[in-house]
């Protein structure tokens, strides 16, 4: 058994847990998301009602504004009434009056109709600030615990990286240098073994002389299909019974 070779198993099986440590880092759970996305969803929602609820609160000062306005005029127009003599001018001020009374109505149905339309966006608006305190709540709830698991996971990629230099130590530069080449390009797979003369890299089957040369284990060997380092599996794992890989690296660190 090479011990470099060793190292470099050990290694790969540390380089494997760092990567999907550092995928699950980078990928927001889905219960985060959905809750992000409702909390959007429920915030655009309450703008859209407090925009509208702010323009019917103008349009209601407004008509209120006008209302008050043709009340004025009624007074004065009714004032002038009793100050008159001649009947024609007479006549022309009751008609005013009448459409002043007709316009008033108007405007106070209208403002009724405004009132009730500006309730009723407001309980509307209740609804969905009460559902979004809710969700909010939620969406705090799964980021927080996304930030521990987070947490959780960077302390394991530290004491990982912690095995990882302590290991790269005793393993000879040109072939750290080989693995990690190939590991840059191969998916991170820099050295894989050989099982029943096939490359457990790329699965395809080893020629027989170098299978041969192989089993000696007397130098480095690579793949002549994927380029990667690779190793007799028989002799680095003699009894593996799809063993869990924590034991494996245990009993090598
Ligand atoms: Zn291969």
């Amino acid at each position: 058994m090479q011990e470099d070779i060793a190292r470099l198993i050990e290694l790969q099986k540390l380089d494997l847990e760092i990567y999907r440590i550092e995928r699950a880092l980078a990928e927001v759970p889905q219960s985060l998301q959905r809750a992000k996305r409702e909390s959007e969803i429920k915030a655009e929602r309450l703008n859209k009602i407090e925009a509208t609820l702010e323009e019917k609160g103008k349009q209601k000062k407004l008509f209120e504004e006008e209302l008050q306005e043709e009340q004025k005029r009624l007074k004065q127009t009714q004032t002038r009434l009793t100050q008159i003599r001649g009947s024609r001018e007479y006549q022309v001020l009751l008609r005013e009056i009448e459409e002043m009374k007709r316009t008033i109505r108007q405007k106070e149905e209208e403002i009724l109709k405004m009132m009730e339309e500006i309730e009723t966006l407001e309980k509307d608006r209740d609804k969905i600030l009460e559902e979004l305190r809710e969700i909010n709540k939620i969406l705090e709830a799964e980021n927080n615990k996304f930030e521990e698991f987070k947490r959780e996971l960077e302390e394991e990629k530290k004491r990982l990286l912690q095995r990882r230099s302590r290991i790269i130590e005793k393993i000879s530069a040109p072939i750290l240098k080989k693995y990690e080449l190939i590991s840059q390009k191969k998916g991170g797979i820099g050295i894989a073994g050989v099982d029943n003369g096939v490359c457990e890299g790329c699965f395809m089957a080893i020629p027989p002389q170098l299978y041969n040369e192989l089993q000696k284990d007397n130098r480095y060997y690579e793949c002549p299909h994927c380029k990667r380092l690779i190793y007799y599996k028989k002799i680095y794992h003699p009894e593996e019974k799809e063993s869990p890989p924590k034991e494996v690296s245990s009993k090598i660190q």
